[in-house]
């Protein structure tokens, strides 16, 4: 990968996304490619604007929230922030600046805050995914999958939020197929409650193939693009 440029893995990502799509039988529009930009700076998200990419994701509201806004002066209204990360109550304010998605809603404290800061402005959409803790280890973040009908009820209640589905972080030292059919099977269980709420992100730089096969509709993919850092 040393001499591999930036445009070079970003087309062998999106090559190896439309064979993984039609092995699968699926059609790759229907397969979102996140660009995890964490700990690069805000100059890779623009170079990654001038190839055509628009969806990035972020980890940390601290890191994310200065590149967001140093890309949206330099190249206002082209990227949509994604915030992926474990994420505290006390950066939800911050976090509503400049994302448009949120793929970690995984508790009621949470929701409690987003609904707070949302009412602030009516006019405000967050699109949110709920986070799967695939773990036994409650500290991990993520909600008991045993918790998401009751969990998802809430967050369906609420006007400013639109539902879109289940999120995944596949454990390590797991055989990822497991991972991915336990999120499958959550997903499957939150569209018999709503329908539209269909979409699943999961999907990194080391399954994302995987995970394609298993249904994965939005796909966050860090270093298979930047690089290591
Ligand atoms: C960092 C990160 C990714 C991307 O990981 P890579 O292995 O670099 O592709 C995806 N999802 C989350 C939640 C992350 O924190």
């Amino acid at each position: 990968m040393t001499d591999s440029t930036l445009a070079q893995r970003l087309e062998a990502v999106r090559e190896r996304i439309g064979s993984a799509a039609s092995k699968a039988g699926r059609d790759v529009r229907d397969i979102e490619l996140i660009v995890v930009t964490k700990n690069h700076p805000a100059s890779l998200a623009l170079d990654l604007l001038d190839l055509g990419e628009r969806n990035f994701g972020e980890n940390k509201d601290q890191e994310a929230s200065p590149k967001a806004k140093e890309v949206e002066l330099v190249r206002p209204g082209l990227a949509r922030w994604n915030f992926v990360g474990q994420l505290q109550s006390n950066k939800v304010r911050s976090v509503l600046e400049y994302a448009s998605c949120i793929h970690s809603l995984d508790r009621d404290s949470l929701l409690k805050e987003l609904v707070k800061q949302l009412a602030k402005d009516p006019d405000r959409r967050i699109q949110v995914f709920l986070e799967l803790n695939l773990t036994d280890d409650p500290n991990r973040g993520g909600l008991d999958p045993k918790e998401l009908s009751r969990f998802a009820e809430q967050v369906l209640a609420q006007p400013q939020i639109q539902l879109l589905g289940v999120m995944g972080v596949v454990g390590l030292g797991i055989e990822p197929a497991v991972d991915f059919e336990r999120i499958a099977k959550a997903s499957a269980e939150l569209v018999a409650i709503e329908p539209s709420a269909r979409y699943i992100s999961a999907g990194m730089s080391g399954d994302y193939e995987e995970a394609i096969a298993f249904g994965a509709t939005h796909l966050r993919i860090g270093t298979a693009i930047t690089g290591n850092r």
